[in-house]
């Protein structure tokens, strides 16, 4: 049964981390980040959190995430799709997506060739709750 650790090998290179937007959080992401912290909703929002209607990002800083600092500086406290990345089940059902995630993330073990990846992709899957 594989592993995560037999289809994906983190480089740090936080490219993931940067850009001009972030993931968004949900409810619960909002919650976590809240208690990691130990502040309130508006404390947090203000510092870190960029709100656009219901969208809630978090804010950036010198093109990647406010949390990001050589490595994610939030780690219990992240929102659920950081944890999430780059094990993706998109990859699952396009070869396309494959292509997308693992051209921009130097983790995805794509010498494994699609096939192979998927297969092993599909027993992480099976194991984790998404
Ligand atoms: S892009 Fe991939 S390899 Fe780079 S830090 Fe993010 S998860 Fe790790
Ligand atoms: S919360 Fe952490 S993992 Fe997610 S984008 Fe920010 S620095 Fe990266």
């Amino acid at each position: 049964m594989a592993d995560d650790v037999d289809i994906f090998d983190c480089q740090q290179c936080g490219y993931c981390c940067h850009g001009e937007t972030t993931v968004s959080l949900d409810a619960r992401d909002v919650d976590r980040m809240c208690t990691h912290l130990g502040m309130d909703f508006a404390a947090v929002r203000e510092k870190y959190l960029r709100v656009t209607g219901k969208v809630i990002q978090m804010k950036i800083r010198d093109g990647h995430c406010i949390f990001y600092d050589n490595g994610c500086t939030i780690h219990p406290g992240k929102p659920w799709r950081c944890s999430q990345w780059p094990i993706h089940p998109s990859m699952l059902a396009d070869e396309a997506n494959f292509s997308a995630i693992s051209s921009s993330c130097p983790g995805i073990k794509k010498e494994l060739g699609y096939k192979r990846f998927r297969e092993m992709l599909q027993q992480v899957v099976a194991k984790q709750k998404f």
